[in-house]
């Protein structure tokens, strides 16, 4: 299962959906209704599960168009305003063959939901397709409740089983899948894996991995400025001589942070040189201070692989104190056009 949730990481869901579907992946996952019907809308029909939704959420549509959903509340499923109610209390019955996906640990409540899943099946009102749950602790690959998890995963599934039902388990995102190929069971679901950013944190030369994103912009402008002159908003930076100053439109509602550029600590790839991004990030631009001629409508790169020297996604993260997830999923908006690689974009 490829996940492709928060618009595949900041990379274009659908896109990523097409190029792993492609690739081999079977299933899609995605946390809201709405990121699965964008899947649908675009015409991808394999199957997906959806695992995040409101008390309240109304899964007719998803129900009508044979998503999964996870279940993750004891005797509930997921309402369906087609469905009538069930009884006095007016909680849903399961109808219209909601695949539920029960993600919870064995608890109070577990064994009646099994119950009810049971019965739904054998009225053929409902499926059960899978019993799974997320690890706390992927990225330390021998932390003691690994395994701990796996254990009540797998008295979930029983407890499933011992009721005649047939699910497939599943537990294994990103670092679970690169490390602990014992919890691989039916499925593996990850996400920041399949876009290249290694969930270990592990540098370019260590990680088998290579990062799928890389964020450019054009050269919109360059200017030849005297020394003296100070440079965006508040002048904390001003020109220490002449020098030539390079316009990128891109900021922070783009999804470049604004405290990146704190101690003047950006950088980016620019007509060959890794060059200092000077004075504050603006909401849509930043200025590049170049020394030597650029040219306008150049390339330059904010972060990518890491392969040409340039920042990558883990230096920024390094940077503000986060992670790389954040990062690319950071850079959003449909002022950044996404193209595929090879496509010279
Ligand atoms: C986000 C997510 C994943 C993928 O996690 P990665 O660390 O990106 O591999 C897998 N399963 C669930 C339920 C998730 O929410």
């Amino acid at each position: 299962m490829a996940v492709v949730k928060a618009d595949g990481y900041g990379h274009g869901a659908v896109a990523v959906a097409r190029a792993a579907l492609a690739a081999g992946a079977s299933w899609l996952g995605v946390c809201t209704l709405e990121e699965a019907a964008q899947l649908r809308a675009a015409g991808i029909t394999e199957p997906v599960l959806s695992w995040l939704h409101l008390p309240d959420e109304d899964f007719t549509d998803a129900c009508a168009r044979g998503w999964t959903c996870r279940s993750g509340r004891a005797r509930t499923w997921p309402p369906c305003s087609t469905c009538p109610p069930r009884g006095p209390a007016g909680a849903p019955a399961p109808q219209g063959r909601h695949r539920a996906e029960p993600g919870r640990r064995p608890a109070a409540g577990w064994g009646e939901l099994l119950d009810d899943a049971a019965k739904a099946v054998a009225d053929g009102l409902a499926e059960v397709v899978a019993v799974w749950s997320h690890l706390a602790h992927a990225d330390a690959p021998h932390h003691p409740t690994l395994d701990r998890q796996a254990q009540r995963l797998t008295a979930a599934w029983q407890a499933a089983v011992d009721r005649g039902l047939a699910p497939i388990r599943h537990l294994a995102n990103s670092a679970a899948t690169l490390n602990r190929p014992d919890l691989h069971f039916d499925l593996v679901r990850p996400g920041i894996a399949v876009y290249g950013l290694d969930p270990m944190d592990r540098p370019p030369g260590q990680t088998p991995l290579r990062p799928a994103m890389t964020l450019r912009a054009r050269v919109a402008l360059v200017k030849r400025v005297p020394a003296g002159e100070g440079v965006s908003y508040g002048h904390e930076w001003t020109t220490p001589r002449e020098t030539t100053l390079a316009l990128l439109p891109v900021g922070y509602a783009d999804g470049v942070p604004r405290r990146m550029n704190r101690e003047g600590r950006m950088r980016v790839l620019l007509g060959g040189a890794v060059r200092p991004v000077v004075g504050r990030v603006c909401m849509d631009q930043v200025v590049v201070d170049c020394g030597d001629a650029v040219r306008e409508g150049a390339r330059a790169v904010l972060f990518g692989p890491g392969t040409g020297g340039e920042p990558t996604a883990q230096d920024w993260a390094d940077e503000l104190g986060t992670i790389h997830y954040e990062i690319v999923t950071g850079i959003h908006g449909n002022r950044v056009t996404r193209t595929s690689a090879g496509s010279g974009g």
